[in-house]
C-alpha cells in the first residue's frame, strides 16, 4: 500500500515524500482512512511506529477542507504528557503541512505564558498542548473551544501515570460534546478503559504491535555487572564499540547529573536531561545531542518520554527502570521506523526484580553478555519467565508485571461508518489567509 492509496491530498503527498517516507506504516495504513471517516479511534500503538503521522496527516487532510479558526479558537486540539513530545508534535504537523495554509501553535508550561496568550489571539487551527498549561490558558480565556472538532489524546497513559487525568477531565468537560477523538496510548490499563469509555464513541480499534512487545529491529542485551562498576563500564563500551550517539537512561535526575559528570572524565562529552532543568537547557541538550556535538544523551523516562531522534542507533538503560512497561517505551527510541537498533542494559544484582518483571512483560529472556574486566562479584540470578510465587499485594497500582490486558487480538476495525459530528465551521465565512476554502467531506 502506498501513501497515495490513503486518500491524502498531493499538497500532503508532497510533504511526506519530501520527509523521505516511501510507505505508511502498520498504524498509519489502519489510522489514516477511519480518521478520514470521521471515526473515533482506540490505538494500542507505542512510539516509534509512526502513531504521530498517523493522526497527524488524516487530521491536516480533514482542516484543509474546512473553514479556518477564529479569533482565539481552535478546530484540533492534541493534549500530549510532555514539553519535548509537544514539540516535536508541533513539528511534525509543520513539515507535513508545509504546503498547506494552516495554521499551528504549540503551548506548554516552564516557558512564560504572556507570549503564548498572544499568539492564541489569532486562534488557530491546531493546538498541541500539555494538560496544565493549557488549562491555565483556558482559565485566563486566551483560548476557547467553541469550534472544537478533534480531539486527540497522545500518550494517554503516560498523562495518567503523571498525575495528569483531572486535567484531562476538566480539559475534556470543556469541550464541545460534537467532536472526534482520537485516543493513543503504549498501554491500556483499566484506568486508561475508564478514560476511553467515557471519550471515545464506537472507535475503530488499532493495535499495531503486540501490546508490551519491543520492536524486532532492536538488538537487546543485558551486561551483569556490579552497581558500583556501572559508570567505568559504560565508558567502556562507548569506547570499544565506537558508539557515536548513544542515549543513556537514568532512574533518577541525580543519578543523571553524577552520571554525565563521570562520562565527562573519561573523555566522553555528555549532557543530563530532566525535569529540574529548565526547558531552554532541556532544549539545548537535546539541539547538541541531535546535531552529534554531544555524544551521550543522560535522560530519566519522563524528560525522554517522546524524544524523537531520528535513526537513533543505541540505547543504553545505565538502570532498570521499576516500571516494566517503561523499558518498552527507552527501547522504543531506537529501532524506529524499521531503522536497526541495539539496546543494552546493564543489570546489577539488586535489579534482578526489575529484570524479571521485564522479561515477564516483553515474553523472553534477554541474551546475557558478561565483558571481560567487568565480571560481577554479586551474580545476577538466572531469571526465568514463570510467574513467581510470591503472594501478590491486593489492590495494587497498574503498574504490576502480571496485571495483563492482551490486545493481541484486538484488531478489529469496525465498519460503522459514523457521521462526522462538528456541524461548526460549515457556513461560508471569510478566510483570515489564503484560499484553500470548502466545506468538509465525510
Ligand atoms: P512516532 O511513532 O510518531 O514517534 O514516529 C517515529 C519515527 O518514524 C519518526 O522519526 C517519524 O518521522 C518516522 N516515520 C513516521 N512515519 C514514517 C514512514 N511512513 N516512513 C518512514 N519513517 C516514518
Amino acid at each position: 500500500m502506498k501513501f497515495e492509496d490513503l486518500g491524502l491530498s498531493d499538497d500532503i503527498l508532497k510533504a511526506l515524500s519530501r520527509k523521505g517516507y516511501t510507505k505508511p506504516s502498520p498504524i498509519q495504513k489502519e489510522a489514516i482512512p477511519a480518521v478520514l471517516k470521521g471515526r473515533d479511534i482506540m490505538a494500542a500503538a507505542q512510539t516509534g511506529t509512526g502513531k504521530t503521522a498517523g493522526f497527524t496527516l488524516p487530521i491536516l487532510e480533514i482542516l484543509r477542507k474546512g473553514q479556518p479558526a477564529k479569533a482565539k479558537q481552535v478546530r484540533t486540539l492534541i493534549v500530549t504528557p510532555t514539553r519535548e513530545l509537544a514539540a516535536q508534535i508541533q513539528e511534525s504537523v509543520e513539515a507535513y503541512g508545509k504546503h498547506l495554509d494552516l495554521t499551528s501553535i504549540v503551548v506548554f508550561g516552564g516557558v512564560k505564558i504572556n507570549p503564548q496568550i498572544k499568539r492564541l489571539h489569532r486562534g488557530a487551527d491546531i493546538l498541541v498542548a500539555t494538560p496544565g498549561r493549557l488549562l491555565d490558558l483556558h482559565q485566563q480565556k486566551a483560548v476557547k473551544f467553541d469550534d472544537l472538532e478533534i480531539l486527540v489524546l497522545d500518550e494517554a497513559d503516560r498523562m495518567l501515570d503523571m498525575g495528569f487525568i483531572h486535567d484531562i477531565r476538566k480539559i475534556i468537560y470543556h469541550l464541545p460534546s460534537q467532536r472526534q477523538n482520537l485516543l493513543f496510548s503504549a498501554t491500556f490499563s483499566n484506568e486508561i478503559r475508564k478514560l476511553a469509555k467515557s471519550l471515545v464513541n464506537d472507535p475503530v480499534e488499532i493495535s499495531v504491535s503486540t501490546r508490551n512487545t519491543t520492536a524486532d529491529t532492536v538488538k537487546q542485551w543485558i551486561c551483569p555487572v556490579d552497581k558500583k562498576q556501572k559508570p567505568e563500564l559504560l565508558a567502556h563500551l562507548i569506547h570499544d564499540n565506537q558508539w557515536e550517539q548513544v542515549l543513556v537512561f537514568s532512574r533518577t535526575k541525580h543519578g543523571a547529573d553524577r552520571l554525565t559528570r563521570q562520562l565527562e572524565k573519561n573523555q566522553i562529552t555528555a549532557v543530563a536531561i530532566h525535569g529540574n532543568k529548565s526547558q531552554g537547557a532541556r532544549t539545548k541538550a537535546l539541539a547538541g545531542f541531535k546535531k552529534n556535538n554531544v555524544r551521550v544523551l543522560v535522560a530519566t523516562d519522563i524528560a525522554a518520554r517522546g524524544l524523537d531522534i531520528n535513526q537513533l542507533p543505541q540505547v543504553v538503560n545505565f538502570d532498570l527502570p521499576n516500571v516494566p512497561e517503561d523499558y518498552v517505551h527507552r527501547i522504543g527510541r531506537t529501532g524506529r521506523a524499521g531503522q536497526v537498533g541495539q539496546a543494552v542494559s546493564l543489570v546489577s544484582a539488586d535489579e534482578i526484580k526489575q529484570l524479571r518483571d521485564i522479561e515477564r512483560l516483553i515474553g523472553r529472556l534477554l541474551e546475557r553478555k558478561i565483558i571481560d574486566g567487568f565480571e560481577p562479584d554479586h551474580d545476577v540470578p538466572e531469571s526465568s519467565l514463570q510467574p513467581q510465587k510470591t503472594a501478590r499485594k491486593p489492590g495494587g497500582g497498574n503498574s504490576q508485571p502480571n496485571k495483563k490486558t492482551n490486545y493481541r487480538n484486538r484488531n478489529n476495525t469496525n465498519k460503522n461508518n459514523k457521521k462526522r459530528g462538528g456541524g461548526q465551521n460549515t457556513q461560508g465565512k471569510k478566510k483570515a489567509t489564503g484560499t484553500k476554502s470548502g466545506s468538509r467531506q465525510n
